[in-house]
């Protein structure tokens, strides 16, 4: 089965007009797990990346379990308040709503390659966010890796403005 196949589409969740993307199903199937992670893990393997980073709360997921294929660390990208050291921090804008997160300061080590991970890019504002916490961290991310990309929504394509690659295992068209 393809990794899109795993992935139902959820109406009107959170909000009336969202067509909410659920990863829940490739999660819970052994065979579709694996293929996503490997998937991704394949793809980075020769490149000269130091971490991954991943934003909360569905890019721990994926970003952790690559990172151990990797033989790599992990940095937690969070929403406000859940880090206890010194951050650096960021608000953003998302599909439903607005937010804020943040880094550990010294996560990222100056001029580290980082891997951004995410589960899904709709609007690209979260990906953006943490594509400026890791700059302003010192890190450089050439590429960021999502399960699922809206390519309607314009958020690979607001990534790449900031030079950033975006690489996804599946698209969904529409929003
Ligand atoms: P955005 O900042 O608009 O690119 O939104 C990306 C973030 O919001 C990701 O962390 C996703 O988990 C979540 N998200 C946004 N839109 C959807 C959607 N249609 N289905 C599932 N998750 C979404």
């Amino acid at each position: 089965m393809s990794i899109k196949s795993y992935i139902r589409t959820v109406p009107d969740y959170p909000k009336p007009g969202i067509l909410f993307r659920d990863i829940t199903g490739l999660l819970e199937n052994a065979e579709g797990l694996r293929e996503a992670v490997d998937a991704i893990a394949a793809r980075y393997s020769n490149r000269p990346i130091d971490i991954i980073a991943g934003i909360e709360a569905r890019g721990f997921i994926f970003g952790t379990a690559v990172a151990y294929a990797l033989g790599l660390g992990f940095v937690p990208i969070r929403k406000a308040g859940k880090l206890p050291g010194e951050v650096i921090g960021v608000g953003y804008e998302l599909e439903y709503g607005t937010d804020r997160m943040e880094i550990h300061v010294g996560a990222v080590r100056q001029g580290a390659e980082v891997l951004l991970i995410d589960d899904l890019i709709a609007t690209g504002g979260t990906a953006l966010a943490a594509l400026d916490l890791i700059r302003r961290s010192g890190g450089q991310v050439t590429e960021a890796c999502f399960v699922v990309d809206l390519p309607e929504l314009g958020g690979a394509e607001r990534l790449r403005a900031f030079e950033c690659d975006v690489f996804a295992l599946c698209t969904f068209e529409g929003h």
